[in-house]
């Protein structure tokens, strides 16, 4: 078949790359003139099952709340004329039950783990090197309230599959010896062993080559996606700035946009952009800077160690599609990297970013087929979405051909 993947963030670049594997003609289209320059271009790294966790659970809904008078909390609601926003705020209301948190959580577990050996399958057969490191990832606490409560739902996850070790501060040091300096700050962690991280601009990047290169994918950059035409139950070809585009079936995967793009197309898809910020940092002294990928629950601030960098990540806020950054946005971050690594980067050298996740209220993606016969739709990835791009692209492939997903796609369909 002629397939078009619109979008080549790391999300349809996989897509891409599980599609044509099957022996489809696919062309991927782009509107900027590389691949992941959206969100993908500089998220925390961190390939992290150990991060499934969705966000709507009754602990977010008071974070929520706060969240409207506190404004350095980590997450940030600027209240706005956006009714999208009072309609995905409502329906993450919604999900903000235990028994949705947890089934949610769990769909999300088995793709992200699945999507984890699907991306060392695919650094198996492509070898394209993204600074990737199968290290583990620390999540720790600085104090003991936090710790108590925050490791159960690592503890959740580990009942569902996934290997951890509750860890305390000793332990902890002797995993992440860079944390030396700040182990009095800290209580206790949760050590997720088959957790990884890796750039994934450089793995969607490296990956869209080896895909033209070796499968005959063509990439389509500098070309904007206007519309769809369809006909009876059936896309007939993709509008775009450089002309239509005539394919058998197409496949969303245009990230934060997505949802707005769906709807004009009459698919209630409520994929809503929460924008985070990232700083990427030189090391100077790296035997003072982190082995392996962790985060500060307490200050929700992620990081990763990709080659000679550090990653730092922080921040969910709700304001629309605004990507704009300013030196206070990186403020808390910059302050927890110091306290944790000190001496370990030279921050005068921060290349600073600002990106938007593509969130559906209940944290899962959406992977299959919408409203026409030949449209599926791959996006919703929202803050996991480099963890779970690879294993995405994969149950897609497997969806088109008719074949039995190798994962449980329960939870995973598009649902109007
Ligand atoms: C601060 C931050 C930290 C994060 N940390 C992590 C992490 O540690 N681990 C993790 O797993 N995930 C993380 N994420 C989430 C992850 O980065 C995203 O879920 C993922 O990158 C989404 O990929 P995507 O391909 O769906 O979207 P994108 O990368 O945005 O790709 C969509 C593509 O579609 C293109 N497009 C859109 N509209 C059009 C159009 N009309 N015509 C043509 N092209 C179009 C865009 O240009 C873009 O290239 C983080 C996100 C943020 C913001």
């Amino acid at each position: 078949m002629k397939i078009v993947v619109l979008g080549a963030g790391v999300v349809g670049t996989a897509a891409a790359w599980w599609l044509a594997k099957d022996g489809h003609e696919v062309t991927v289209v782009e509107r900027h003139a590389a691949p992941a320059q959206g969100t993908s271009y500089s998220n925390a790294g961190l390939v992290s099952p150990g991060d499934a966790t969705a966000w709507a659970s009754p602990a977010a809904l008071k974070t929520f709340v706060k969240a409207l008078y506190t404004p350095d909390l980590g997450i940030r609601v600027k209240l706005r004329l956006d009714p999208y926003f009072y309609a995905w705020t409502w329906r993450f209301l919604f999900q903000c039950t235990t028994a949705r948190m947890r089934a949610n959580t769990l769909v999300k577990l088995r793709l992200a783990m699945h999507s984890r050996d699907c991306i060392n399958r695919i650094e198996a057969e492509t070898g394209i090197a993204y600074d990737q490191r199968r290290k583990g990832i620390l999540y720790f606490f600085r104090s003991q309230q936090s710790f108590d409560t925050g490791a159960d739902n690592y503890r959740f996850l580990g009942e569902h599959g996934l290997p951890i070790e509750i860890v305390d501060r000793r332990r902890l040091v002797e995993l992440e010896p860079g944390l030396l300096g700040a182990a009095e700050k800290i209580s206790g962690g949760v050590y997720s062993e088959t957790d990884q991280t890796g750039d994934s601009r450089m793995f969607a990047t490296r990956l869209s080559y080896h895909a033209e290169r070796t499968l005959g994918v063509k990439f389509r950059f500098g070309t904007i996606v206007d519309a769809l035409d369809v006909e009876g139950d059936r896309v007939v070809s993709v509008r775009t700035t450089q002309g239509p585009i005539a394919a058998d079936a197409f496949v969303l995967s245009m990230g934060p946009e997505s949802g707005v793009f769906a709807r004009r197309h009459g698919i209630d898809l409520p994929v809503y952009p929460v924008k985070g910020y990232t700083a990427t940092i030189p090391l100077i002294d790296a035997a003072r800077g982190p082995t392996m990928g962790g985060a500060d629950e307490d200050r929700l601030i992620g990081y990763s160690r990709l080659g000679d960098r550090l990653r730092l990540s922080s921040t969910a806020e709700f304001a629309g599609f605004d990507r704009s950054h300013k030196p206070s946005d990186f403020r808390t971050m910059l302050e927890t990297a110091r306290d944790l690594f000190p001496g370990a980067f030279d921050e005068e050298r921060a290349e600073l970013w600002a990106g938007l996740r593509p969130m559906m209220p209940n944290s899962v993606p959406v992977i299959g087929r919408a409203r026409y016969d030949n449209l599926y739709l791959d996006t919703g990835h929202g803050h996991v979405g480099w963890t779970m791009a690879a294993g995405s692209g994969q149950v897609l492939a497997d969806l088109v051909a008719g074949r039995k997903p190798e994962i449980d796609p329960q939870g995973l369909a598009y649902a109007s």
